[in-house]
C-alpha cells in the first residue's frame, strides 16, 4: 500500500537524454503549473499527497535534512565539543551570536565548531572526497586548524587576521566564539576563498562597516582566558 518515491540526483546536465525534458517540467511545476489529476498516477491525486511544487518538496527536504543534521548533532560526541566554545552561565553567545549573522556565516561557524566543514579530512571521512589532504599541501590533512592556523596558501589573508586580531589570530576559542573573533574570522574564510562555493559571501563591505561602528565597543570577554583556552587546544 505504501508507495516509495527515491529522489536521486542526476550528476551534470549535458548530454543527459531527457533531462532538458524533466528541467521544463519541473521550473513548470515550480511555476505552480501542476499535470491535471487524472494524469496523474492515483497515489498522487490526493491534494495532500505529495508537496505541491518542486520548490515546496525543496523546502521540505531541506528542512527534514536540517533537522536530521541538528537532531543528529546535538546528539554526537561532538556536541560537548561544540558546546566547549561557550561560556558558561550567561546567555550563550552563540544566541547572541545569532541574531547578527546572516544564515550562511552561521553555517560556516557552526560547521567549523563541530569539525563537519567541506573541508577534506572531513569529506574524506565521509567518502566525498578521494583523500584527506590539503590540495595546497600534499601529505598533511586540511582540517580546521590547518585552514585557521597553519595552511600557508592563506598567508594573505591570515596576515589581515592578525592584523586585526593581533595575539588571538591563533587562538581558535577566539575566532569561533568571541564577537569580534567571529567577524575577524569571518573575513578571513572569506579572503581563503576555500567556503566560496557551499557557503557565497561570507563577508561584505557592508560587514566591515558594521564591525568598523562596532569597534568602539568594549572587548566583551576572554580576558584572562585566554590561556585556559590555549591549554585546552
Ligand atoms: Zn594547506
Amino acid at each position: 500500500m505504501a508507495e516509495r518515491i527515491e529522489l536521486k540526483w542526476v550528476p551534470g546536465h549535458m548530454d543527459a537524454r531527457g533531462n532538458e525534458a524533466a528541467d521544463e517540467a519541473a521550473k513548470e511545476a515550480a511555476m505552480g503549473d501542476s499535470s491535471e489529476k487524472k494524469k496523474l498516477p492515483k497515489q498522487l491525486r490526493a491534494s495532500d499527497g505529495i508537496p505541491v511544487s518542486v520548490s515546496a518538496m525543496r523546502q521540505k527536504l531541506t528542512k527534514d535534512t536540517s533537522k536530521a543534521w541538528t537532531d543528529s548533532w546535538t546528539e554526537s560526541p561532538r556536541y560537548p565539543k561544540f558546546c566547549k566554545f561557550e561560556k558558561k552561565g550567561r546567555g550563550t553567545n552563540f544566541e547572541k551570536l545569532a541574531g547578527k549573522l546572516r544564515r550562511n556565516q552561521m553555517s560556516i561557524l557552526t560547521q567549523l565548531r563541530t569539525n563537519h566543514v567541506p573541508l577534506n579530512f572531513y569529506l574524506h571521512r565521509i567518502k566525498r572526497a578521494e583523500n584527506a589532504d590539503c590540495p595546497h599541501c600534499p601529505g598533511i590533512a586540511e582540517d580546521v586548524d590547518h585552514v585557521l592556523l597553519n595552511c600557508s596558501n592563506y598567508i594573505q589573508p591570515r596576515q589581515t587576521l592578525q592584523t586585526r586580531a593581533g595575539r588571538k589570530a591563533a587562538s581558535k576559542r577566539h575566532l569561533l566564539s568571541d564577537k569580534k573573533g567571529v567577524k575577524h574570522l569571518l573575513e578571513f574564510l572569506h579572503g581563503t576563498r576555500r567556503f566560496e562555493k557551499v557557503f557565497g559571501t561570507l563577508w561584505s563591505e557592508k560587514d566591515a562597516k558594521e564591525r568598523e561602528e562596532e569597534s568602539g565597543e568594549e572587548d566583551e570577554e576572554w580576558r584572562g582566558e585566554e590561556e585556559e583556552a590555549e591549554e585546552e587546544e
